[in-house]
């Protein structure tokens, strides 16, 4: 499962917002507490996809690493992965679901006409993604 700071939902969904009409995505840094990922911050990334940003989300190479140097540095690593689907359903496309990795969380937030309506959490089970309970702490 995962848990969330509520300042770090807060500020991913106003990512996403902002960034509507286009996919927004960055990654969760935390820890890995037995069968939870807590995530303690989002570290935002820019959409790298080249032609098709409405609807598909790319991290670039460069910036996972910077993350990754970003969450060494204090202490955390990366459990998961967050973007948006604007005006459609905050359920995995096969895309996302091609492009996954085991052990992390996918945080898909649906943004509909500009506004955060739902999000959910997502987990590479096999080879098929599951809803993962999703715990917001103070
Ligand atoms: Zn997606």
């Amino acid at each position: 499962m995962l848990v969330i700071k509520r300042d770090v939902i807060e500020k991913i969904k106003e990512q996403a917002e902002r960034d509507y009409p286009y996919e927004t995505c960055g990654l969760l840094l935390g820890r890995t507490e037995g069968n939870k990922r807590i995530a303690l911050e989002a570290f935002e990334t820019p959409n790298a996809n080249p032609d098709r940003k409405h609807d598909r989300y790319e991290i670039a190479p460069k910036d996972y690493m910077r993350a990754e140097d970003y969450a060494i540095s204090k202490g955390l690593e990366i459990i998961g992965v967050y973007h948006s689907h604007p005006d459609h359903p905050d359920r995995p496309s096969e895309f996302d679901r091609q492009r996954a990795f085991p052990d992390l969380s996918y945080i898909i937030l649906s943004v509909q006409k500009g506004k955060v309506s739902s999000y959910r959490s997502w987990e590479l089970i096999g080879d098929k993604f599951e809803e993962e309970e999703v715990e917001v702490i103070e």
